[in-house]
């Protein structure tokens, strides 16, 4: 089995202090880059062969953005490329990623596999380049729990690959809604650990 930690959107913006903030994000950054660093030195034991992140990086995203945003389809102004809130949180930031997939650049993007290499340039895919590695196992953990984790793992269960989520390495929007997000996903062939 060949497997690739997805790291998604753990950016300032998702982060206390960012514009759209969610509690408990700053915690779980430290808490993965913890978890990747003592994992990498396990060497040859650690539990994944590839580590690699997903961006929310936007440009002009439409409806995405709005000035009263109901936060659930619309949201205030998070992410933009080129902005400080759209960069990794600086604990993430020096991990060493395999491969980095941006989205969103002109839409809504929630899944890890709308992202690419370069984001809008048209770069190679999340699940391309998981299937060009030989990828077929995938750990999904990062922000937010009710959003971009749960549609990266229920898009990777969806494309096949035998899928795990890590509930202790990721933070929700609402926390009142994660049973029904843990529940929807196990209906979906999602392993949920933590
Ligand atoms: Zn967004």
């Amino acid at each position: 089995m060949t497997t690739a930690l997805i790291v998604v959107d753990v950016q300032n913006d998702f982060c206390e202090g960012g514009s759209l903030a969610v509690a408990g994000g700053t915690k779980v950054a430290a808490d993965i880059a913890a978890f990747v660093e003592g994992e990498l030195g396990r060497g040859t034991d650690r539990s994944f062969d590839y580590l690699v992140a997903t961006r929310d990086r936007h440009i002009d995203p439409g409806a995405h953005f709005n000035a009263t945003p109901d936060y659930i389809d619309s949201w205030p102004r998070h992410c933009v490329a080129g902005t400080q809130g759209a960069d990794f949180n600086p604990a993430v930031a020096d991990l060493p990623f395999d491969a980095v997939f941006d989205k969103g650049a002109y839409q809504a993007a929630y899944s890890g596999f709308e992202g690419t290499i370069g984001g809008d340039d048209g770069g190679e895919g999340l699940g391309a380049w998981l299937d060009a590695h030989d990828v077929d196992h995938v750990v999904v953990c990062g922000l937010a729990t009710d959003y971009c984790v749960r549609a990266t793992a229920a898009d990777a269960a969806k494309h096949g690959y035998r899928t795990e989520m890590l509930l202790d390495l990721s933070a929700a929007v609402s926390p009142d809604r994660v049973p029904q997000v843990v529940a929807g996903l196990q209906e979906a062939g999602v392993v949920v650990a933590g």
